[in-house]
């Protein structure tokens, strides 16, 4: 394609807020031919067994402002439904927050040790997961929803369930990519059960789940060595090295700066519709001009 085309191509995307870095990305999109989706989206949170809920989640909200991923964002937004207009935002200080990627956050607040994240989080802080915590867990998992888990002083107090709405439109997407004969992969740190219902909904085959950023990275590499051209599509700092990766790392909008830098296209309107948009731009400029 003629520089011109390569402008025209990068000016048509950002009209429908597809922020394309560069002619090199635009180019590379056109060979894609696999699409490699993190679980995305949020939320509402639902609070199946807890202390005083204020209490609960005054510790859990101060924790996860500090938190950038979509659960977290989920978690603060839930939390603040338990307070009347113009005191919410105001959590007690959260120290030593330390985020653990693909696992979940720890922080203290007002002197107790609070750990929210999944069971591998709490294993490692050698937690005993209580019977009934397991149960919730096991419910969520079915009702494709992420269970999580939450610790006060290394003893598990709280188990929320997020359910994922996914965006209406994702099944079709899976459909259309397919008829362009662009595979579709979801890669999730999220447990086997819940992303098995989610892949099971928008049709998509081929999943792995419980991979921490890393491995999401090593998935996309395997992809790769295997012949395909991969985009990434992720939203969170737990996505970026995968986005980093990926011929052509795609992140959402609304997701974290961290990925919005490692990738080479943003979908602004966080509509996963625009990555056919995408594609579609880049093979209309790089096979109408050779
Ligand atoms: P995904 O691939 O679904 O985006 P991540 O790798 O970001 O998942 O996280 C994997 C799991 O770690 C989540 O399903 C959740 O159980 C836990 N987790 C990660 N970050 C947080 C957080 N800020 N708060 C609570 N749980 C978290
Ligand atoms: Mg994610």
């Amino acid at each position: 394609a003629t520089p011109t085309a390569v402008m025209v191509g990068t000016g048509l995307g950002a009209s429908h807020g597809v922020l394309i870095k560069g002619g090199q990305s635009l180019e590379n999109t056109h060979k894609v031919n696999c699409v490699v989706f993190d679980k995305t989206g949020t939320v509402n949170a639902k609070l199946l067994k807890t202390m005083e809920p204020q209490q609960f989640y005054e510790l859990i909200a101060a924790t996860e402002v500090n938190s950038e991923h979509p659960l977290a964002k989920a978690i603060v937004e839930h939390a603040k439904t338990f307070w009347e207009e113009g005191d919410k935002s105001i959590w007690p200080e959260a120290r030593d927050f330390v985020s653990v990627p693909g696992h979940g956050v720890k922080a203290m607040v007002r002197d107790r040790e609070i750990l929210i994240g999944n069971k591998s989080l709490m294993l490692q802080h050698n937690m005993n997961i209580p019977e009934d915590a397991e149960n919730i867990l096991a419910q969520a998992e079915k009702m494709a929803q992420t269970g999580i888990l939450v610790s006060f002083d290394r003893e598990v107090t709280g188990v929320l369930a997020i359910s994922d709405p996914l965006k209406p439109g994702v099944r079709e997407v899976i459909s259309i990519l397919k008829s362009m004969k662009v595979m579709s992969i979801m890669v999730t740190g999220d447990n086997l059960g819940t992303a098995e219902s989610i892949a099971k909904e928008v049709g998509i085959g081929t999943i792995i789940a419980e991979a921490n950023p890393e491995q999401k990275a090593e998935k996309v590499k395997d992809l790769q060595a295997l012949g395909y051209t991969v985009a990434m599509v992720g939203d969170g700092i737990n996505d970026s090295p995968a986005l980093a990766v990926a011929d052509v790392g795609m992140a959402i909008g609304a997701g974290t700066d961290i990925a919005i830098e490692a990738a080479d296209i943003v979908l602004m309107k966080s509509n996963l519709e625009d990555v056919i948009t995408a594609i579609d731009l880049s093979r209309k400029t790089f096979f109408r001009i050779r």
